[in-house]
Formats: C-alpha cells, structure tokens, sequence
C-alpha cells in the first residue's frame, strides 16, 4: 500500500523510519545529496515509500519545520 503516490500534491508525505534499520556503518545517501555512514542516531523518514537519510538531525528538523525548503524537497525537485 503506497497511499503518498495517489495524491503528488500532497505536500511531502513521510513517516519516521521503522526497523529494520541498516547494518552500522552502512554508507547512506542522505536527502542532502551527500552520504553517510549509518549509525544509531542518523536520522531517516520513509518518503515516497522508500527510507530517505539525513546527515544530521538539523536536516531531518528543516524538514519537520518547513517541508518545501528541506533539503528533501530540494533534492527531490518536487
Ligand atoms: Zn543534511
């Protein structure tokens, strides 16, 4: 079920990430357009049905405080 993809005006549509998470150390892209290595406190969002990182917890906060100018949304083009 992917509810986000039958309304695209829906003003960026995430939910917090659930486990499982991935392995320690993992290399990420983070929304920002960088990457990261996974660990216990990076911050992730499942956006558009897919686990979206953040580099720090400032990021995934721009996100909750102003959703258009995150750099999810810029990153996402839409
Ligand atoms: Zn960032």
């Amino acid at each position: 079920m992917n509810p986000d993809s039958q309304e695209p005006s829906k003003l960026l549509a995430w939910s917090d990430c659930m486990p499982p998470t991935p392995p320690i150390g993992t290399v990420v892209g983070t929304a920002c357009g960088g990457t990261v290595q996974f660990v216990a406190t990076t911050p992730c969002v499942y956006y558009r049905g897919q686990p979206v990182y953040f580099c720090l917890p400032i990021c995934k906060a721009g996100l909750e405080s102003d959703p258009r100018n995150s750099c999810l949304a810029l990153n996402t083009g839409r």
